[in-house]
């Protein structure tokens, strides 16, 4: 199942009706405005309208539907009043994907910013243990995302995010509400290198010894702008970054990933030739799910704006073809930094790089 995180503005409905026209077999929305602490409760004419525009669409299939939470939230606070209102702000969250039927609701754990690592560890375990239990009988699984390891954010390593869900089962007794939502461009920048066959085995090996490949409910399909282990979180157009089609290839073409929703977080807007980008991506990870033989080149996904100088998605003035598969420098500088550990290939983060928090 491929799709892409979709705009809900004018209507949550909106977004089914946008994945529809672009052909997408799931998608992912914010179920509310994400720049907001709260939201007006969920009216039932937009709940009907949602659960319309499912029926219709014949995605029976609750398992289609992603939500993801608010950035503002952070359960990791040491602060108790943003804590509290991190942990109503998830409530509401989930509140809301029950009342729509959205069965996989993914957030980011949170960052310890001055407070002990293991504090934050500790507080986002506590936290989520306190939303499952005071949601007996939902059916949404929380899905804790992996991050690129900006600042202090908490699950940039996947014994980190598999720590967080251990912690949870064992204050619930609840497996079947907490799972993992893995970003692929976050795993790159975090030193999983998915930039060759060979680092992306190491990455779906050390994923499964870690959090276990089954726990894995969503992926979130993103090539990186930036290099292995930089710990930037930029994402860019699939086969178009320093992941490059290998790495896409190794994940949507494993079985435990077969039937899971796979979504896009990519650049919006429309390429040189009037496709849109999600259209032009999703049908380069098709290409790639089916081995399809000749793979349909990824010429008109250039971003909406190109560097200067070059024009996007056709040749350079020099005449020369795209070359998007070349790594950058930085990228092979990185790969001599690259050390092979018992947990798979891990680049180390250049450290004397900070590393920005990226804005969607
Ligand atoms: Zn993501
Ligand atoms: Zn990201």
């Amino acid at each position: 199942m491929f799709g892409s995180h979709l705009s809900i503005a004018g209507g949550m409905h909106l977004a089914l009706e946008e994945a529809a026209r672009l052909g997408l077999d799931c998608v992912q929305v914010f179920t509310k405005n994400q720049q907001q602490w709260s939201a007006p409760p969920l009216d039932a004419g937009a709940v009907r309208r949602w659960k319309d525009a499912l029926g219709s669409m014949g995605w029976t299939d609750p398992g289609r539907t992603v939500s993801h939470a608010s950035y503002l939230a952070n359960m990791a606070s040491a602060d108790p009043a943003l804590r509290a209102k991190s942990i109503d702000l998830m409530r509401q969250e989930i509140d809301r994907c029950e009342a729509l039927g959205i069965a996989l609701l993914v957030f980011h754990p949170g960052a310890h910013t001055t407070a002990p690592r293991a504090d934050g560890v500790a507080r986002i375990i506590d936290a989520c243990a306190e939303l499952v239990r005071g949601t007996e009988g939902y059916r949404t699984v929380l899905c804790l995302e992996n991050v690129a390891g900006q600042g202090s954010t908490i699950g940039r390593e996947f014994e980190e995010l598999a720590a967080l869900r251990a912690g949870i089962i064992e204050a619930t007794g609840r497996p079947d509400r907490v799972g993992f939502c893995i970003d692929s461009c976050h795993a790159h920048a975090a030193g999983y290198d998915l930039s060759n066959p060979q680092g992306a085995a190491a990455m779906l090996a050390a994923l499964d010894r870690a959090c276990g490949l089954a726990s894995v409910r969503v992926l979130h399909l993103n090539d990186s702008k930036a290099s292995a282990g930089s710990r930037v979180d930029r994402h860019e157009h699939i086969g178009r970054g320093t992941i490059g089609l290998a790495g896409f290839d190794a994940l949507v073409n494993h079985a435990a990933f077969r039937s899971i929703p796979k979504i896009m977080e990519t650049p919006k807007g429309v390429g040189p030739d009037g496709r849109d980008h999600d259209a032009v991506n999703v049908a380069v990870l098709r290409a790639l799910a089916a081995r399809a033989a000749t793979m349909p080149a990824p010429v008109n996904t250039a971003p909406d704006k190109p560097p200067s100088g070059r024009s996007a998605g056709t040749a350079p003035a020099s005449g020369r073809a795209p070359a998007p598969r070349k790594k950058p420098r930085a990228a092979r500088a990185a790969a001599q930094r690259t050390t092979t550990t018992g947990r798979g290939t891990i680049r180390r983060p250049r450290r004397t790089r900070s590393a920005r928090p990226r804005k969607r």
